[in-house]
Formats: structure tokens, C-alpha cells, sequence
């Protein structure tokens, strides 16, 4: 016990002073003392001194069928015994474009060229440069601007995060602000005193026309948007908004790029939710994570038959594409996408999650009661609970209040990922209702030990 103490206290020293980790905190740099992951199965994940906790992001929005799936790791072993690795640029594999078939016949509509990419980032990144590539071929290089909304994440590529809104992300790494505009906050909530839901819609979709109307049609080449705001707080748009700017975007010949990082593979209860939860064909999706349920890095950016024909074949110009990674398509996580796959569906877990999603968004709602939560939303099973107090300083008070939550949830068994003053909420698609109970009777517990401590 004592050894495996001394090499645990090592190994917390190491991931101080050698791992750089995400939205690293430069001021405790070397200091920060992470909980460790050691050990994970289903919805659970257990720390370094064994306490089991509820997964509540799951991961980071990704691990669809839950951790320590046997199948999936024997997926894995037989693919990287099988082939581990090729050069896609000039030949094939077989688990990659069986992958892409299937991805093609899940898609909605003619979304049927899939370009793999090694996440989110980097399928949006791809996407950003398919549009520009394809005005380029077109004959229209000018039309470059791409449309954004405040609160959106689209990843930390250069291009990608030019497109993420999130304010407070943007202190100290540049952007390429000339590419990208920005629409303000979508969230129906914060919508003016005593304006309807009608009237909040309608300004909304007007924002966008205004916007590619100022800025030249000429000048703008597609919109990108996430169907629900993930890390911006789990944002939902009034209902209608995506199928109406959608119509803006057709009227004025700019493209939709529809970023189902998070939303895509069963999180809203389908494969993907433009079409089957907010009724639109987008011109473009980008996908990872519940891809191949965070098991292995991939992303995917899948591409209309429309917009592909008018720049192939005979309209080509001779152009190729010349965007693609060492990893694209690599053939282990095209594996275990495709067993991820089987798995959803062998599990019925789109069914699971539409059945589920009531109870999950009424457990949710009903957090609404406690005195420090001023807000809280979602759909399928993604959820947000915002809370706040007022203070003279806000945003570190704000800070505070997740950071508590976030601690009281530990002790208690959960974890939580606080933004700020949210905690969202994406476990693993296999939760049963008596776990998602389990979930939100710790969360609730937390967040009042918060406000115990805060009253003082
Ligand atoms: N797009 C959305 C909507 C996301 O939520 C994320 C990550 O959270 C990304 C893109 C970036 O994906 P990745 O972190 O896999 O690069």
C-alpha cells in the first residue's frame, strides 16, 4: 500500500510539472492537484484512491455506450493485428470505407462524402477550408466570411477557434478576426422583458439576414452552428430557428455547416439531430466524439452530393483538395468506430435515449427550485443547471460557485463539469433512470451544501 503511495505521489508530480493539460491555468501551473482517472466502467469512473464516481459528462460529451466495453477493446486488438496502420493518401482499407459507408447511410439525405479527420476540431477546420476550396473552384474567392454565434465552440485549431464565440476563451490566443462575424446570444431566456417566444424567434433569424446582407452575400460563405450550444451552456435556440435560417442561408447562396460534435450519435436520441430533431438538411455535418464513443481519437466532416458535384468531375478545374492529416481515416479507430456503432444499435440505445430523455430533462428541471439555480435547460440527455449569486465581483464569484459544486459533487460521488457558474451534464447513453435518479440526488445535494456554505 505505502509502495503504491510513494508511486502515486510521483505520478501526481509528473502530471504537475511535465503535463500540460487543456485551458491550463498558467498562475498554478506545476500546482494544480487533479483528481486521476484510473479505472472506468459503464457510467462509473473511479479515482486514484478508489472512489467510484458517476461519469456525469461523460467524459466530454463522448462516451456513448460507456466505459470498459470487452467488445470494443477486442475490436481494437484484431483491427491493430489485422492492419494498424496505412497512408490513406494513396491506398484504401477496409474498415475505413466500410466506415464511411455506414456513416453515408446513418447521414441524413446526400450527406455522402466523409472526410476523417482526428476530432472535432479538425473536422470543422476541414470543413472551414472545404467551403473556401470550393468558392476558390468556383470562381467566387471573395466569399470567404463565415457566419458564427457568440457562445459557440468549434474547436482550438487556429480556424476552428476563430469560429468559437465563447467571450471569456478569448483573452490571450489570437483569431483571424476578418474570416468570421458573429450573431448575438441565441438563448430564448435571456430574451428582453415581455418579448415573446414568437417575436424573440423572429429577431433571431433577422440578425442572420441583416448580417449576410451587410456584409455582402457576395462576401459570406456559410454559417456554422452548433444545434444546441454544448459548452456555451447547453443553449437550446427557440423552437424553428434552425430550419429559418437555414431558408436565410438558402435565399442568399451561403452553405450550412451543422456541428454535431456533441449532438451527433445518439445524444438527442438519433444518429445525428439536423434532420431528425430540428428538421434540416444541412450542406455540411462535422462529427467526433460519440463517433467512436471518445475509445479513439476521430473526427468526421461529411459533405453533400450538392455541393460536390458543381466542383468534381468535369467542374473541377483540375483541383485537389489538399487538406488531410497522417491519421486521416486510420484504420484502428475506423474499428472501433464501426463496433461503436454496432453497439448502439445492437443496445437500442437511440430508443433508450428518447425514452429516457423526459425523466433525465424532468430531473433537470426540477433543480430549478433550489434558491442559487437561476437557470436550467437541455434536451435529450444533455443538461445545464446555471447558477449565481449576486456579487460585486461576479465573474469570480460565479467561478466560485461551479468550483464548489464541483467539490461537494466529488465527495459525493459524482463528477461534474463546471463552466463557470454551469455545471452540464452528458453521461454515458447507456445511464439507467435509477442511475440518472442516482445523478441529480447528488447533484442536488451538492449544490445545497453550496448555498449552506455561501449564506455562511
Ligand atoms: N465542436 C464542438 C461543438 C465541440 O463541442 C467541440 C469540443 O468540445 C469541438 C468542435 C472540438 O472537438 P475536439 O475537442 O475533438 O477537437
Amino acid at each position: 500500500m505505502d509502495t503504491h503511495h510513494n508511486d502515486f505521489k510521483e505520478i501526481i508530480k509528473l502530471d504537475q510539472e511535465n503535463f500540460v493539460h487543456p485551458w491550463e491555468g498558467l498562475a498554478e501551473l506545476g500546482k494544480t492537484r487533479r483528481t486521476f482517472a484510473e479505472h472506468a466502467e459503464g457510467i462509473y469512473v473511479w479515482d486514484e484512491e478508489g472512489n467510484r464516481l458517476i461519469d456525469g459528462p461523460g467524459g466530454m460529451w463522448a462516451i456513448q455506450i460507456g466505459h470498459g466495453r470487452k467488445e470494443m477493446a477486442d475490436a481494437i486488438a484484431k483491427q491493430v493485428l489485422e492492419i494498424p496502420y496505412y497512408s490513406p493518401w494513396g491506398l484504401s482499407n477496409s474498415a475505413t470505407s466500410r466506415l464511411a459507408g455506414k456513416i453515408a447511410d446513418i447521414a441524413p439525405g446526400d450527406l455522402n462524402h466523409v472526410f476523417f479527420t482526428t476530432g472535432g476540431s479538425t473536422a470543422v477546420d476541414t470543413a472551414l477550408r472545404f467551403v473556401h476550396f470550393r468558392n476558390n473552384i468556383l470562381g467566387k474567392p471573395q466569399k470567404k466570411i463565415i457566419i458564427s454565434r457568440q457562445k459557440a465552440y468549434h474547436g482550438s485549431t487556429y480556424l476552428s477557434a476563430t469560429m468559437s464565440g465563447k467571450e471569456r476563451d478569448k483573452g490571450w490566443l489570437d483569431q483571424e478576426s476578418r474570416l468570421v462575424r458573429f450573431l448575438p446570444d441565441v438563448n430564448p431566456f435571456r430574451r428582453p422583458e415581455g418579448m415573446s417566444a414568437e417575436d424573440f424567434l423572429d429577431e433571431k433569424v433577422n440578425d442572420l439576414d441583416a448580417m449576410i446582407t451587410e456584409t455582402g452575400a457576395e462576401n459570406v460563405a456559410a454559417v456554422i452552428a452548433e444545434p444546441i450550444l454544448a459548452s456555451g451552456g447547453v443553449i437550446v435556440p427557440p423552437e424553428g430557428y434552425h430550419a429559418r435560417c437555414l431558408e436565410v442561408c438558402r435565399k442568399h447562396d451561403v452553405l450550412y455547416i451543422s456541428d454535431e460534435v456533441v449532438t451527433g450519435f445518439g445524444r438527442l436520441g438519433h444518429w445525428f439531430a439536423s434532420a431528425d430533431v430540428f428538421g434540416i438538411q444541412p450542406d455540411i455535418i462535422t462529427s467526433a466524439k460519440g463517433l467512436t464513443s471518445g475509445y479513439l481519437p476521430m473526427g468526421a466532416c461529411i459533405i453533400s452530393e450538392r455541393i460536390m458535384a458543381d466542383i468534381s468531375g468535369e467542374h473541377s478545374r483540375g483541383a485537389s483538395f489538399s487538406n488531410g492529416y497522417t491519421y486521416s481515416g486510420h484504420p484502428v479507430c475506423a474499428a472501433a468506430a464501426l463496433k461503436n456503432i454496432e453497439i448502439i444499435e445492437q443496445e437500442n440505445l437511440l430508443e433508450h435515449v428518447r425514452e429516457l430523455s423526459p425523466h433525465f430533462q424532468n430531473r433537470v428541471k426540477k433543480l430549478g427550485r433550489l434558491p442559487i439555480v437561476c437557470d436550467t435547460r437541455g434536451m435529450g440527455l444533455m443538461g445545464c443547471v446555471e447558477c449565481s449569486v449576486d456579487a460585486d465581483d461576479q465573474l469570480e464569484s460565479d467561478k466560485e460557485i461551479g468550483a464548489r459544486i464541483d467539490e461537494h459533487c466529488q465527495k459525493l460521488g459524482l463528477i461534474v463539469r463546471p463552466l463557470i457558474n454551469m455545471c452540464v451534464f452528458s453521461p454515458p447513453l447507456v445511464i439507467t433512470k435509477a442511475q440518472v435518479d442516482e445523478m441529480f440526488d447528488i447533484l442536488e445535494e451538492g449544490i445545497r451544501l453550496t448555498e449552506a456554505e455561501l449564506r455562511g
